[in-house]
């Protein structure tokens, strides 16, 4: 390996970070995260992490040369109007978390990674590297609290002073020898915003029940409980209450990056109609994508149960022909949920032509309701 000053070479990197267009960079040690080990054996993972704990906490287990990790921050925050969720009755716009509504994040990490990585290789031609962004591979708010870039808050989210906590994080753990930085105190204090103001109550001081938090349920696949249904409420993908309630998420600079700024705004009729070939390209770049068209369907359905309005009968008995079975058994579900004459005779007419054992279990209990 090249010869090179700690000092210097450390500064260079963070210059280099925030010239590229990173917010926050820090740098720690690879040691592995043995608090984090301890606190993940005990307590379940939500089904996007990695289950390989030894592998998550351990830094050298992706790269065996390691000797220092650089970790970075980009803010998304955005002054866009938050869509109230408590509101929802008066609007066919569903609720969209702010990191989903502009181009997906991983690319324009990815490209900045990239662009750091090329720097580390002008400082030593044989330096050693990896990168990650979200991948559920490794800690990322571990490592951005150990580097200094905050401090995990009690809604599990790393909150930075300046930037707060509306932010994308990557790393770069590497062979090269840089200087560390000091992890933040934690500054939550006595505010319990957060754990008061979760909808589904999954949030504990510094530990989320993934089997309860909204963001997961409207991404996860499988049936939905009745529960869930209804917690979803007017969500189409994730839930921001545990940040947008943080104060120190006020008075943040916001739309630093124009790529994050909110272009996605969702619309319950349009989004029934998405095909593979006619989804715009807003959609089809966003963060949200990855999971698949069904899923955004499903949770539409699911909004129009919860809104419960007349005026989307003739919508839902569309998807009743649709040639999914979960599509139809969420369209049974959300009939069931609007108080209105005719509903029933509608389910028991699509009944004679079911054969789908999820969507008859759907319309008997709807029915077994209604005697
Ligand atoms: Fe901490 Fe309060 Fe923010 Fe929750 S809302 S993360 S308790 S400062």
């Amino acid at each position: 390996m090249k010869l090179y000053n700690q000092k210097d070479t450390t500064i260079k990197i963070k210059q280099k970070a925030k010239e590229i267009g990173f917010d926050l960079v820090g740098i720690c040690s690879p040691e592995p995260f043995t608090r984090a080990y301890s606190l993940i054996k005990k307590r379940k993972l939500s089904e996007f992490v990695s289950d390989n704990i030894e592998q998550l906490t351990t830094p050298r287990e992706h790269l065996s040369s390691a000797r220092s990790i650089i970790s970075l921050g980009i803010s998304y925050a955005s002054k866009d109007d938050v869509i109230d969720n408590t509101q929802n009755k008066n609007t066919c716009k569903q609720f969209i978390s702010l990191y989903a509504r502009g181009i997906d994040y991983h690319k324009i990490i990815n490209e900045k990674m990239d662009r750091l990585l090329a720097y580390l290789n002008k400082i030593d031609p044989q330096v050693e590297a990896v990168a990650y962004s979200d991948t559920g591979a490794i800690l990322d708010r571990e490592i951005a609290y150990r580097a200094g870039l905050g401090w995990i808050g009690k809604n599990n989210n790393l909150i930075n002073p300046k930037y707060g906590s509306y932010l994308f994080l990557g790393e770069i753990i590497t062979n090269l020898v840089l200087k560390y930085d000091k992890a933040m105190e934690a500054q939550c204090g006595n505010c319990n915003r957060c754990l008061i103001k979760c909808p589904a109550g999954a949030l504990k001081a510094y530990h989320l029940d993934p089997d309860k938090c909204l963001s997961y349920i409207t991404q996860k696949k499988g049936i939905l409980t009745e529960e869930e249904r209804k917690d979803i409420d007017n969500r189409l993908w994730g839930c921001d209450t545990c940040l947008d309630v943080c104060p120190y998420n006020n008075d943040i600079p916001v739309n630093i990056h124009k790529e994050f700024i909110p272009v996605l705004e969702s619309d319950i009729e349009t989004i029934l109609q998405f095909t593979k070939n006619n989804i715009p390209l807003e959609w089809k770049n966003s963060a949200l994508s990855w999971r698949g068209l069904r899923i955004l369907k499903r949770n539409t359905i699911i909004n129009l149960g919860n809104k419960g309005d007349n005026e989307y009968i003739p919508l839902l008995e569309r998807v009743l022909k649709n040639p999914s079975p979960i599509l139809r058994a969420y369209a049974v579900w959300a009939l069931g949920q609007i108080k209105a004459d005719g509903i029933i005779i509608i389910i028991k007419e699509h009944y004679k032509s079911e054969h789908n054992k999820i969507v008859l279990k759907e319309i008997k209990n709807i029915l077994n309701k209604d005697t």
